[in-house]
């Protein structure tokens, strides 16, 4: 794996119980939503490409990033959490996964590649309402309208969105 450097998109989205840092009133907001609405679906490792190129292909994507390709990266055994966004010096949208179950789940897949669509905006910023739009949308073409139904009220419920 290259050595990248990122701009302030990156998200460290981890399972709870693995979280220490402090995090941001509205990321909180976010990840407590996300929590109580998680969807648990995994994909296997060889499938990931796989689902990835079926988000390239979508209206939401093309309509963001003509004919640019999502660069898919997995961590090192070390690093426990996922991340996404625009590379700072090449400009590409990228997501990053750990080689565990959370890097397998359709959910962490689909809100890394929410933060790649949402491009090099400020940290503090990564988890606002327009993400959350981003997520849902992206949620009801992947993850199933069941979901992003349940995940949208989730958000109002807890004032993410
Ligand atoms: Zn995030």
């Amino acid at each position: 794996m290259p050595t990248l450097q990122y701009d302030g998109t990156q998200c460290p989205h981890l399972p709870k119980r693995k979280r220490k840092k402090e995090l941001d009133p509205q990321t909180e907001r976010v990840y407590r939503s996300e929590h109580n609405c998680a969807s648990v679906a995994q994909l296997a490792p060889r499938d990931i490409p796989i689902f990835l190129v079926s988000i390239c292909r979508s209206k939401i994507w093309q309509r963001q990033f003509k004919n640019v390709k999502l660069h898919l990266y997995f961590l090192p055994k070390r690093i426990q959490y996922a991340y996404g966004g625009v590379r700072a010096d090449k400009k590409y949208p990228f997501i990053a996964l750990p080689e565990n179950a959370h890097g397998r789940r359709i959910h962490t897949i689909i809100h890394e590649v929410a933060h790649a669509l949402r491009g090099p905006i400020r940290a503090k910023n990564s988890h606002s309402k327009a993400f959350c739009r981003v997520l849902l949308t992206l949620m009801r073409q992947f993850e199933g309208k069941d979901f992003a139904t349940r995940l949208e009220k989730e958000f109002r419920k807890n004032k993410a969105l």
